[in-house]
């Protein structure tokens, strides 16, 4: 016991080389197999929250203190060898947690138990809830299918992910390609002998010339180019998955993947899913074509041709988008740089935080992958105690990880007075950030938060622990603090030599980003849509389901993209929850209402914290957000937002 108490107080987490990381993998499972050993030998009526709960809550602690840290350095370690021992490593445990959750010994303690707290009335649930999932009541064969299926979608989508962290592909801009972009872009990236420059498929690369190269036949062959990052091979993995899922739903005898899926999340069942993403469509079909319309007009003032003849391609949203919020906004996304350089917006990030929740940052030496990482202790700013702690990994590298997200490195437990740790890893800018990064910065902030504030009884409710389709509305709501006036203006605490955040700049930031959701509500609802597609009850092939859904969009297809092969979400854990952004993104935007005009309101944010953010997955979403607002949910404010109004 005093062992484990050494581990859970420790503020930081281990660092590992690739032998250390097999060691804490292979001793782990040992270790946790042994606890879980000790459940199925309690005689059933002995059964108690004591006896299973909370010996199960240490043994997935056990396991947390290994798997936690390697599922990160798995996506962000500069060393291959640990890379790939973290593959490894997540592989035996993807094993060991199907054939745990199959045991039937463990399953008929567990239903034993009889629950005297809300959190162990939820805890017995989500626990039956996995072994039903993992196929505890399924005929041996295919109990033994189940097993085998799962273990090749963690190797598939461990290949999925690395062909796309791995990709080395670079591509060569001549100088009139690059006329348009900013400076201090071309001052930035790496140029070859010929004067070109060389880039890859990091955001800092991609994002700004997309919005700023003046060359047509550039952006399209970049677009092309950063759609097939994938490597045809991802096209084939998800194909395979796609059909190991559809097996897994036949196991269980339920007509799709989307039925097996959804039936753990907020909507209870594909229907609603379905339901939800024709209502976006029927606000957003007018929107779309509304916002295409007036970059159409753009595109025909800027090339002289007739509006009727000006079509606008994939390859020129970002551009003729940025062109129109020139024009319209005096708003350009590399301009804002100035306004929003990266540190102090950092800085200033930590300060509205720690205001809004009541806590407090302090940086602190710690063991980190690369010196680019800093380590922060979150402390309480009433009582002083440590609450837990962050990772910020915010630059990019080769072979990192390419996007941005939140690992929940570990849960907290008030049972075993064990601190949450969360990393947030982003591929951000070093010098400035634009709105939209500023905004993406936010957002992880926010799932950081979530898993950080954390004071849930049990570890396995900690943090983001929640259902997927509600995991996004805290982080989607924090995105809102980049938009408005009250934090904004707090921007110069932290860099007063930065030229200040007015009501006028803030209210044309404002109106810049509105401009344009509805081609990105579009983008949404398609993606969504396909992933519907991919887990519905006849899901075809891959590339063949998606040309088909992509070409019936006011856009099109573009001819020799691959867009199965990149999309990382589905691949993952997020089969069948795409959808989970736009309605969490409604609950997110109800969430807001009670801020009303005051977003640094410190009650609201305290009562924020202490009955959202602190309680984890104790409780369903839904009755946290209703308790949380007073009243049931409401969409309203996500389809006024939809349709642009
Ligand atoms: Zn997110």
């Amino acid at each position: 016991m005093t062992e484990t108490l050494t581990v859970q107080e420790r503020a930081a987490i281990p660092v590992f080389t690739a032998d250390e990381l097999l060691r804490a993998s292979s001793d782990a499972l040992a270790e946790a197999r042994r606890r879980f050993e000790g459940i199925a030998e309690v005689p059933l009526e002995e059964a108690t929250p004591e006896s299973v709960f909370d010996v199960w809550d240490q043994a997935n602690m056990v396991l947390e203190d290994a798997f936690g840290p390697i599922s990160l350095l798995n996506s962000v370690h500069p060393e291959a060898a640990v890379r790939d021992a973290g593959d490894r490593a997540l592989i035996d445990e993807s094993i060991f947690l199907t054939e745990l959750f199959q045991n039937e010994r463990l399953f008929e303690r567990v239903r034993r138990v009889v629950p005297v707290t809300a959190a162990q009335k939820q805890l017995k649930k989500d626990l039956l809830e996995a072994f039903e999932d993992s196929g505890v009541a399924l005929p041996s064969d295919k109990r033994e299918r189940f097993k085998a299926i799962s273990e090749r979608l963690t190797e598939l989508s461990q290949e999925f992910a690395r062909n796309i962290r791995e990709n080395k592909t670079v591509l060569r801009f001549t100088p009139e390609e690059c006329v348009g972009l900013p400076k201090s872009y071309l001052d930035r990236v790496p140029k070859d002998g010929e004067g070109n420059i060389v880039v890859g498929f990091d955001y800092p690369d991609y994002v700004p010339f997309m919005m700023n190269s003046a060359s047509a036949e550039a952006r399209k062959r970049y677009y092309i180019a950063n759609q097939n990052r994938g490597t045809p091979r991802n096209v084939e993995i998800m194909d395979e998955i796609v059909a190991l899922r559809k097996e897994i739903a036949d196991l269980y005898e339920v007509p799709s993947f989307a039925h097996y899926a959804t039936r753990r999340q907020m909507v209870e069942n594909p229907e609603t899913v379905i339901r939800f993403l024709g209502e976006v469509k029927g606000a957003v079909t007018d929107a779309e074509l509304r916002d295409l319309r007036q970059l159409r007009e753009v595109k025909a003032q800027m090339t002289g041709v007739a509006v009727e003849r000006a079509k606008i391609q994939r390859w020129d949203v970002s551009y003729y988008r940025e062109r129109l919020r020139e024009r319209r906004y005096a708003i350009d996304q590399e301009s804002l740089r100035e306004y929003f350089p990266t540190l102090p917006t950092l800085h200033w990030i930590l300060d509205i935080t720690e205001r809004l929740y009541g806590v407090r940052f302090e940086e602190r030496r710690v063991p980190v992958w690369d010196n680019d990482v800093f380590y922060l202790d979150v402390k309480d700013a009433g009582t002083g105690d440590l609450i837990g702690g962050i990772y910020l990994d915010l630059y990019p590298r080769a072979d990192k990880y390419k996007h941005a997200a939140a690992w929940p490195v570990r849960g907290g437990s008030r049972k075993a007075n064990r601190k949450p740790i969360s990393a947030l890893v982003a591929n951000l800018d070093r010098r400035g950030l634009t709105h939209d990064e500023m905004e993406t910065l936010l957002h992880e902030f926010g799932h950081v938060m979530h898993g950080v504030l954390s004071e849930t009884q049990y570890n396995q409710h900690s943090g983001t622990n929640v259902e997927r389709d509600f995991v996004e509305a805290p982080s989607q709501m924090y995105e809102e603090w980049g938009s408005r006036l009250e934090s904004l203006s707090m921007l110069r605490d932290h860099c007063p030599t930065c030229p200040p955040v007015d009501e006028s700049l803030a209210s044309r930031i404002r109106a810049a980003k509105r401009f344009g959701e509805g081609i990105d509500y579009g983008r949404q609802h398609l993606y969504a849509a396909f992933d519907m597609a991919l887990s519905g009850e006849n899901p075809g092939k891959s590339l063949e389901v998606w040309k088909a859904m992509e070409s019936a969009t006011p856009m099109g297809y573009v001819e020799g993209t691959a867009f199965p092969g990149t999309f990382e979400h589905i691949a993952s854990g997020y089969a069948a929850g795409y959808y989970g952004y736009m309605w969490a993104k409604a609950i997110a935007l109800d969430l807001l209402s009670a801020f009303g005009d005051d977003l640094m309101n410190q009650n609201t944010g305290r009562r924020f914290r202490d009955l959202i953010l602190s309680r984890g997955g104790e409780q369903p979403g839904r009755e946290l957000v209703e308790r949380f607002l007073g009243r049931p949910v409401s969409t309203a404010a996500f389809f006024a937002e939809v349709r642009g109004q």
